[in-house]
């Protein structure tokens, strides 16, 4: 049976996600930005925490994990670099290792950049990837920790994902998004397509996530740094991609 998700909306603009596994009863919850809300998705749907998977150390990430631990007796999975700045961990994964929820097989992708040991996860055979503040919908994560190469290059491993991979973040920013991408693409008409559709989601009360790595590919200019196009819109055509992502990050941080 194919995988299950719950997303839901914790703190002021953080995702809470659940990945269940309909054959075993397993259950996920991706970061822990808070208890409550992580609970209610766990009564509404009657399924079972038996893991928490955290994609970085900050506290709109892990501020939940100590108290659903102690309710749930769960795992609790993190980047083994930030381990010693997560609460409760009980083991600590790297680049390619496996992470089974139930009998869903997900594997680590490193994505420093945000933080310097933020990790991603993806379930290959259920198309699902959860990237926490590595990539958002037309965004990305601010590059708190590392460098703007280090963070391009972690997009870029985002990027080769298949096409059709579903992608859960961290964060609904996707509106403040699409209006800063269309300072860098005015003329791209996936981008403009995308911000109709995003003004219909949000005027409904739903969420813009998740989206899939081919629409974001077309669309989001953090991943588009090698395009020509964009690399000549900010002004440094025929210079390298890092240099033209670094760019992009600089304006949206002033934006
Ligand atoms: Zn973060």
């Amino acid at each position: 049976m194919r995988a299950e998700t719950r997303l839901f909306l914790c703190l002021k603009d953080n995702y809470g996600v659940l990945l269940h596994d309909p054959d075993s009863g397993a259950t996920a919850s991706i970061d822990a930005p808070e208890a409550a809300p992580v609970e209610a998705a766990l009564k509404a749907t009657g399924w079972k925490l038996t893991d928490i998977l955290v994609t970085h150390h900050h506290g709109d990430h892990t501020g939940g994990i100590v108290a659903l631990k102690e309710k749930y007796k769960c795992r609790v999975v993190a980047p083994a670099a930030e381990a010693s700045a997560i609460p409760a961990v009980d083991e600590t994964v790297r680049e390619s290792d496996k992470v089974m929820v139930g009998k869903l097989s997900g594997s680590v992708i490193e994505t420093p950049g945000h933080t310097n040991g933020h990790i991603a996860y993806w379930f290959h055979a259920d198309k699902l990837a959860f990237v926490g503040d590595t990539l958002f919908s037309i965004g990305c994560g601010r590059v708190i920790e590392g460098t703007p190469e280090m963070m391009w290059r972690s997009l870029v491993k985002l990027r080769d994902l298949p096409n059709d991979t579903e992608i859960y973040c961290g964060h609904e920013y996707t509106a403040a998004n699409i209006r800063f991408a269309h300072t860098i693409e005015p003329d791209n008409a996936v981008l403009a397509a995308r911000a109709t559709q995003v003004k219909q989601q949000i005027a409904q009360g739903e969420p813009t996530i998740p989206v899939t790595i081919g629409d974001e590919k077309l669309a989001n200019p953090f991943l588009r740094a090698d395009v020509a196009e964009v690399a000549a819109s900010v002004g440094l055509a025929g210079k390298p991609a890092a240099q033209v992502f670094a760019e992009i990050r600089a304006r949206k941080n002033r934006f």
